[in-house]
Formats: structure tokens, sequence, C-alpha cells
């Protein structure tokens, strides 16, 4: 009854809006992403992080300059990992803590600021991040962490509905932007260290009505809701106790903590999902699907058309969040990733076939390769953390050394692909852990890993490559070192550039075809975030976002202390090219 209100109200509140206002932003517009824009996360639904534009390019690159800069304000300096977003004149951006700004793109002035209230006792795994908001018709939508989604007017900043993904108090919270594709907000949850369940759910981005839900560990029902909210049961995900024993399943985690990419061709939403749980694999033997995957959801009916996991019964929690992002190679579609344990993968985005799979990490010592042929991991057994209960006391297994450490060869930071080099750009790290298991059981609202760690640099002169990949050879073509860990994403132009942050402060913009250097600033803090490009009228312009944080200094061990002279912040910069 309340749901039904609140939808006739923001029908009103919707007519409303089109007659005082421009355009709203519609499915055709955000499907075909033009330049003077940014409408969604991954500037474009297939996540590419490509523009067209060309002002900027490798021959007057030296010549950018910041137009404005904008300060996030208050106490919460930290962690910044939000890509802003960019309509009518008008610049959406996340801060940490739950914080969402909009901003005029002319001047940097404030138009308006949403603070959303947190509650005691939330959850974040990995710092108080956000990654982006949504844009639908006159809505901004963004997550919370408190497991809470909130769409705002994009004039006013006004409250249009507010919807809980999850019970925060049992580690359920929001940090990835949510993707619009077909007219629904589909979104992920992240909470897979606390033995919550990873869900992909749809909703009316009008109304925040839920669609259908389908959980991301096999055993669990699916759901779709009619028009008056009521669940009517949509099919099991997998089948129960096939690669789960037990009762485990039931707090299986595989979180879809990074959100997901849409393919127009495929009309497929592709979704990473993250650990199984808990870390300590030996309680939970099988595949334990379907965590550590890329998972292919049909978008109108929930349905998981395919899976491809890329680690099968994870025991270093090699997350397989990361973004799954479309291409074109030989006249076929593929999804290229850059996964969490180390290795590149080239799946065919229609049918999850394995097409190719690399090392884009130097060391790798949890797995040899992988067999083209069967898609799996061809493991070390010796990499694998020992079984507690054969342990000397019964209460910590044997310690291993573990190369990509669990903070992966790659993490949150996006990559980008570029149609014209035809290669990608991969924010790597050299890193690894001593790990080892322990006993534990589930309880609601409690860490749940059963394992314990140290984070170690591989080698003394940098732990950060920038590597351009080519997803046909597997060859590295370039790379830039980098002192610190590299934590934020990147963008490719059709102006022949790569651009990219650093924890050490600095946006850089470098030769897309052979990496050299041809730009920096320094923001005055970390960059941990993914830079956009528009055009507005004759000028184009860069921004990115500043402020220091995320998952390193809270989870990073040796490399934490190494890197602990970086101080925090919280602004977003704006460049355009000096003019007289
Ligand atoms: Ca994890």
């Amino acid at each position: 009854m309340q749901k039904k209100l609140l939808g006739l109200m923001v029908g009103i509140a919707l007519s409303g809006a089109s007659a005082a206002h421009a355009v709203g932003v519609t499915d055709a517009m955000i499907e075909k992403n033009s330049t003077d824009s940014v409408l969604s996360w991954g500037m474009g639904q297939d996540g590419q992080r490509f523009s067209k534009l060309t002002q900027i390019n490798t021959k007057t690159v030296d010549k950018l300059t910041p137009a404005w800069s904008f300060s996030f304000g208050g106490e919460k300096q930290r962690g910044q990992e939000s890509q802003p977003l960019i309509h009518e004149g008008k610049m959406f951006v996340t801060g940490s803590y739950s914080r969402i700004y909009a901003l005029d793109l002319k001047t940097g002035a404030k138009l308006w600021k949403y603070e959303h209230r947190l509650p005691d006792g939330i959850m974040p795994c990995c710092d108080v991040v956000n990654r982006g908001a949504a844009l639908y018709d006159n809505l901004v939508i963004f997550g919370t962490l408190d497991a809470q989604l909130v769409a705002l007017d994009q004039n006013t900043g006004k409250v249009v509905w507010k919807e809980k993904i999850g019970d925060y108090a049992a580690g359920y919270s929001m940090t990835a932007a949510p993707l619009i594709a077909k007219g629904l907000l589909l979104t992920g949850n992240s909470g897979g260290e606390f033995g919550i369940v990873g869900r992909v759910e749809a909703r009316n981005p009008r109304t925040g009505e839920l669609v259908w839900t389908r959980p991301m560990v096999e055993g669990h029902m699916g759901y779709k809701f009619d028009k008056d909210g009521k669940e009517i049961e949509n099919g099991i995900s997998g089948t129960t106790n096939k690669t789960w024993p037990g009762d485990l399943w039931k707090t299986g985690g595989a979180a879809t903590w990074l959100g997901g990419t849409y393919d127009a061709s495929t009309g497929l939403a592709y979704f990473g999902t993250g650990n199984p749980a808990p870390w300590n694999s030996h309680l939970r033997p099988g595949d334990n699907l379907y965590s550590a995957s890329t998972v292919a959801l049909d978008v109108a009916t929930g349905q998981i058309k395919w899976s491809y996991q890329t680690t099968p019964h994870d025991g270093w929690d090699y997350d397989g969040v990361n973004e799954f992002v479309t291409f074109d190679m030989d006249g076929k579609r593929f999804g290229g990733k850059a996964d969490r344990n180390g290795f590149f993968y080239v799946v065919d985005a229609k049918n999850g076939k394995l097409q190719n799979a690399f090392p884009f990490a130097k060391k790798i010592t949890w797995a040899t390769g992988i067999d083209i042929k069967t898609g799996r991991p061809i493991l070390n057994p010796a990499g694998r953390p020992g079984d507690p209960t054969k342990g000397e006391d019964g209460k910590k297994g044997a310690t291993v050394f573990a190369a990509p450490g669990f903070l992966g060869a790659k993490n949150q930071m996006p990559m980008a692909y570029n149609p014209q080099t035809k290669l990608f750009y991969v924010p790597a790290n050299e890193w690894g852990m001593d790990i080892w298991n322990e006993p534990v059981s589930y309880k609601k609202g409690a860490a749940y890993l059963g394992a314990g760690f140290t984070i170690k640099p591989n080698f003394d002169d940098y732990i950060g490559a920038m590597r351009a990949i080519d997803p046909k050879t597997g060859k590295i073509v370039w790379e830039i070192k980098n002192n610190a860990p590299l934590w934020g994403g990147v963008m490719t132009t059709a102006g022949g550039l790569v651009f990219y942050g650093t924890p050490e402060g600095f946006l850089k913009a470098v030769d897309a075809k052979s990496g050299k250097e041809l730009w920096k600033f320094q923001t005055g803090s970390g960059v941990v975030a993914p830079p956009v490009t528009w055009q507005e009228g004759d000028t184009q312009y860069v921004a990115v976002v500043s402020g220091w944080g995320g998952a390193v200094p809270l989870w990073g061990g040796e490399v934490a202390k190494k890197v602990n002279y970086l101080e925090q912040g919280g602004s977003v910069w704006v460049f355009k090219l000096h003019t007289k």
C-alpha cells in the first residue's frame, strides 16, 4: 500500500519535473553514450571507459590546466573512489560516508548536497567508500553504507524514494554504482566478509520497486515481484548442494560488490561475484558456485544465462568481482576481465566460453596457468593454506606464501579498453601474502573469515604497474611501474591518451601506444578513483576525484606501513586546455 502511494507520488513529481525542466535521462541516451555527457559508471554500459574526444590529445595534453576544484568538506576526508557523472550542466559526484553532491559544471559551485544519515554499527569491510551513482529520468540514484538505495531529484537534491537492499546489522552494505539497463536499475551488494548472500536485483528506477532478485549462491531461491510487490518464486539458483556441502551455502558470500556492466548486443548484464564464505576453504569442499565468477544475467527475467568461475573453490579471497568489459575482436563480441587472481580472461560475451587466459601479474603462486579447454586453473597444490584440523593444535593450519595477495593483482580500480589501439589498460599490483586458516563458525554481524594474513610487496622498487595488454596475444605491450599500489581507475581516449591516478596524488596522461608520460598534475591527496571526460560547447574537460583511502591502508600489512606517509583528502578536480 505504502509502495503504491509512493509510486503515485513519484509519477506526479516526474510529470511536474518533465514540464519544468529540460531533458530527463532516457535508456536511449544511456545506450547512445554521447560525448557531451557521462551518464553511467564505466563511461558507457560496456565499461570500456573510452572516449571518442580528441581535443585533448598527445600533442595538446601538456596544456591541460585546472578549471576548478571542489572540496567535499567536513572531517570525512578519506577513501574517495567515486566516478563523477555529467548531465545537463551538472556534475553528480559521491563522496565517502554516503554523501553526494551536485555541482555547477561551469563554476564548480555547489548546487546541493545530500548526506545520508548513517546508523552506528555499519560494517564496511574496506573503508567508507562509494564508487558513484546512476542517472535515470530526473533522478540520481546511489547506494549507501547501511545498505539502502537513495534516489534524489537531480535539480533539488530532495529524496524521491529510498529502499533497503539488506540488513546492515548482518553485514550488508552498498558501495558500487548502480547500473541502468533496459529501463531497470540493476544493483549488487557488499558484505562478503560477513557471510551475507550476494545478489543481483532489478528495480523500477522511477519508484525503487523490486522487479526481480537473483541470489549468486547455489541453493538460494530467486524471486520476481508482481505490481503489488507480491513475491513469486523465480527458480533456485543452481542445484542445492551440487557444489556446496552441508549448510554452508546458506551464508555463502559471493558478494556482487563492484556492480555490473551491460552489453546491448547480447542483452546480458555481467556481474562479478566475490569470495565464497568463509575464507577457510577446507570447511566447504566443492567449486562453491557462483562465487568468484562472472555471471551473465538476462535483464528482463533475472535468469542466469551463463557463468564462468575464475577461481573454483577459492581459498585466497580472490573475489571475481572485476568488471567484465565487452569489446569486439575478430568480428565477435567478447568480454575482458583482469581478475583479482592474477589472470586476464577473454570470454565469449554471448555464451561464456573461454577464448584466452594469461597472467597479467608477474608473480602468481596459486596456479601455474589456465586450461583453455576446461576453463579451469591448473592448481599448485602447495599454494593453498593448510587445514587447521590437521595442524598441530587444531587451531591453525600451515601458513603458505600466496601471490597475488588477497588485495589482488587488480582490485576495485576499473581498467579501460581502447578500440583504436585494441589494448586493455590495466592498473595492476605486485604483492603477495602469508596466509593461514583457522576454525570459524558463522555469527550474524561478525567477520566470517577463518583466516589470518599479512600482505607483503613482491619487489623492492614497485608495487603498482600500469600495463597495456593485448587480449589476443596476452602480451604486456608496455608498463609503467609505480612505487605505491595503484588503486584508481583508468580512462583512454581517441586523442591517443591513457589517464590514470596514483596514490602519490598525481593524475597522469600517457601515450596509449607507447606508455610515454606526457602530463601530470598533483591533486593534493592520493587518487583512488577513475577519471572521466566530456565536451561542453567547444571545450573538452577531464575530471577526477582525489582522496587517499580504501582497502590498502586498512588491510595492507607491510604495504600499508610502507605507504603510511600518504595523506587523506576529499575533492574533485576538473581540467581543460589552457587558452588565451
Ligand atoms: Ca572478499
